[in-house]
C-alpha cells in the first residue's frame, strides 16, 4: 500500500488563504507546475531557494508514493521588464550586451541553470518545456480568447481584456486579493495613452518592431508571446485544464499568476489550479536578494568562496541545509553567521548518522521509534514544515547518543525503522548528501598540495632545481597542475 494512503497532507493554498487537506484530482497522481527561470542571466541564490523548496516538495510526493508529473518550464522568450515596452525585452537587451544571438544567451544560461541544480543535488523535473517550443499552443489559446471576446487585437498586438473578464463576473484579482475596481480607478488617467483599452489589460502577443529579433509568424503579423500566456499554454498542455498544484516565488503572485488564473478561466471555463503555492523571499544581510539592486550572490560564488559577502566557502549540502532550516513561507536571511551555524548543525547530524551504524541493539526499546518516525512525517504533512522536521531529526540523533552511552535501548527491528526513517528524510526527502568525509578529504588534499608548493619554493630558493622540478612533475603525473603567477603558485586538480 502506498504511504500516502495513511498520511494526511495539508498544504497552504494562497487562493483560499488556508491550510487545506490535500486531495489530488486523480487518486495517486499529482500534477505540479512551477514557473522556471528566465534564462537571460545566471540564477542567483534567491532563485535557487524557490526552486529548492519545490525540489523538496517533489521529493516528498515521490516518497509518499504519488506518481508525480512535475513540470518546470524554461522562460526563453517574452519576459519583458515592462509589459508595454519592447526595448525592455530581457533577452534582446542581454544579447546586445554580450554580443550574442538571443538563442545563445538562452543556451548559455540554461546550461548554467542545470549545472547549478546538479551541484545542489536537485532532481530533474519530469518535463521541462520551453516557451519558444510552444508558440503554436500559445497562438491557439489567443485565437480562442479573441473568438470568445476576452481579448482584442490592436496594431499587431493582442491584449487580454480585464474589464470584459470582470463584466462577466470572473473576478480578476482573486488570487492576489486585489480589488480590481480600485485598480481601474487608480489607473484610469492612463487610459488611451497607449494601445490598450485599459492599463490593466495585459499582453498575450506583442507586435515585433523591425529591431526585435526574437519573432514568430502569427495571424496578427510577426511578433512574440506574452510571458503570462506561456505558462498557461505549457501547464494546460502537460497537466490539463485543471491541475493540482502551481508554484513560484511570491513576487510572481501578481501580475503573473493572477493573469494565469484569468487566462485559464477565460479559455477553459474552469479555474486552472486547485492549490497555489508561493515561496517567500531570500534576503541577504537583511535585504531582499535581487539582481536589480546588486544585493545578490550566485550559488557557485557561495560554494567556491569567491565572493565578498562570506568569510569562507560552504559546500552545497550546507547551503541546502541552511535553506531548509526555514519554512518555505517564511523569509530567510542568510549571513555569514547563519551559514556557519548551519554548517555546524549539519555536520553534527552527519556524525549522528555515522554513529548509528555501530550502535548495539537490545531486547527492548526504551522509547517509541514509531512515534518519533511519525513525528517526522507529521512535520512534512503540515505544509512541508522542514524546520520542525529538522528539529525532530536532531531529537533522533539525541537518542542515538543516549543509546550509544547505554542510557536508552533499541530493538533490532526498531533500529531498522529508525535508520530507514533518518536516511529517508535526510537524504531522499531533504536531498542532502552524506558528504562530510569527502569535504574533509578535499581540504586535507589541498593542505598537502600547498605544503608541497612551499617545499618547491624552498628548493628553488636553494637552487635545488632537480627537487623543484621533481615535485612539479610528480604532481602532474597525479593530475595536479601547478601554475606560477604574480600572486604565487596556484593549482588545479583534474
Ligand atoms: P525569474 O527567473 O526572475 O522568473 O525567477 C525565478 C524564480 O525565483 C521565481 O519563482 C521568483 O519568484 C523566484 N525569486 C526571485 N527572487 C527571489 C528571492 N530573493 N528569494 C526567493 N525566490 C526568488
Ligand atoms: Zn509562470
Amino acid at each position: 500500500m502506498p504511504l500516502y494512503k495513511n498520511q494526511t497532507l495539508k498544504i497552504y493554498n494562497t487562493l483560499s488563504g488556508d491550510k487545506e487537506i490535500f486531495t489530488p484530482i486523480h487518486d495517486g497522481n499529482i500534477g505540479m507546475y512551477v514557473c522556471g527561470p528566465t534564462v537571460y542571466s545566471n540564477v542567483h541564490l534567491g532563485n535557487l531557494r524557490t526552486f529548492m523548496s519545490f525540489d523538496v516538495i517533489f521529493r516528498y510526493f515521490l516518497y509518499l508514493g504519488y506518481k508525480t508529473r512535475y513540470v518546470r518550464n524554461i522562460t526563453d522568450a517574452g519576459h519583458l521588464t515592462d509589459d508595454g515596452n519592447i526595448e525592455n525585452d530581457r533577452f534582446v537587451k542581454q544579447s546586445r550586451l554580450e554580443k550574442l544571438e538571443p538563442m545563445e544567451v538562452v543556451q548559455k544560461y540554461t546550461v548554467d541553470f542545470h549545472q547549478v541544480l546538479e551541484k545542489f543535488n536537485f532532481l530533474p523535473p519530469t518535463i521541462e518545456p520551453t516557451a519558444t517550443g510552444h508558440i503554436i499552443e500559445q497562438i491557439e489559446l489567443i485565437e480562442k480568447l479573441i473568438a470568445d471576446g476576452f481579448a482584442y487585437e490592436t496594431q499587431g498586438s493582442v491584449y487580454f481584456d480585464v474589464f470584459e473578464y470582470n463584466k462577466r463576473g470572473l473576478n480578476y484579482g482573486e488570487l492576489s486579493n486585489r480589488n480590481v475596481d480600485e485598480l481601474f480607478a487608480n489607473t484610469r488617467d492612463l487610459d488611451g495613452q497607449n494601445e490598450k483599452k485599459n492599463s490593466q489589460d495585459f499582453a498575450l502577443w506583442k507586435n515585433a518592431s523591425p529591431a526585435h529579433i526574437m519573432r514568430w509568424k502569427s495571424p496578427w503579423g510577426e511578433g512574440f508571446p506574452g510571458w503570462h500566456l506561456e505558462c498557461t499554454a505549457m501547464s494546460t498542455k502537460y497537466l490539463g485544464e485543471r491541475f493540482d498544484i502551481h508554484g513560484g516565488g511570491m513576487d510572481l503572485k501578481f501580475p503573473h499568476h493572477e493573469c494565469e488564473v484569468a487566462q485559464g478561466k477565460a479559455c477553459n471555463g474552469t479555474t486552472p489550479v486547485n492549490t497555489w503555492m508561493h515561496t517567500n523571499m531570500l534576503t541577504m544581510n537583511g535585504l531582499r536578494m535581487s539582481k536589480s539592486t546588486g544585493n545578490y550572490i550566485l550559488p557557485m560564488e557561495l560554494i567556491s568562496g569567491k565572493n565578498s559577502f562570506f568569510e569562507k566557502k560552504f559546500q552545497p549540502n550546507v547551503v541546502r541545509f541552511c535553506f531548509l532550516q526555514a519554512h518555505y513561507r517564511s523569509v530567510l536571511d542568510i549571513s555569514n553567521e547563519a551559514m556557519l551555524a548551519s554548517e555546524k548543525g549539519f555536520f553534527r547530524l552527519l556524525e549522528g548518522v555515522k554513529l548509528l551504524e555501530n550502535i548495539p541493539s537490545n531486547t527492548t526499546s526504551s522509547f517509541s521509534v514509531a512515534d518519533w518516525s511519525q513525528s517526522c512525517h507529521d512535520a512534512m504533512n503540515d505544509d512541508f514544515n522542514t524546520p520542525i522536521l529538522i528539529a525532530n531529526l536532531f531529537e533522533g540523533i539525541k537518542y542515538v547518543n543516549l543509546i550509544n552511552d547505554g542510557n536508552e535501548t533499541i530493538t533490532a527491528k526498531d533500529l531498522d525503522l529508525f535508520t530507514q526513517t533518518l536516511h529517508s528524510f535526510l537524504f531522499d526527502i531533504l536531498g542532502l548528501k552524506n558528504e562530510k568525509d569527502t569535504q574533509h578529504n578535499n581540504e586535507k588534499l589541498e593542505g598537502v598540495v600547498n605544503l608541497l608548493i612551499k617545499m618547491r619554493m624552498e628548493a628553488r630558493a636553494n637552487k635545488d632545481f632537480a627537487m623543484s622540478d621533481q615535485i612539479r612533475d610528480q604532481l602532474i603525473e597525479l593530475g595536479i597542475q601547478l601554475k606560477d603567477g604574480k600572486e604565487g603558485t596556484t593549482f588545479t586538480i583534474q
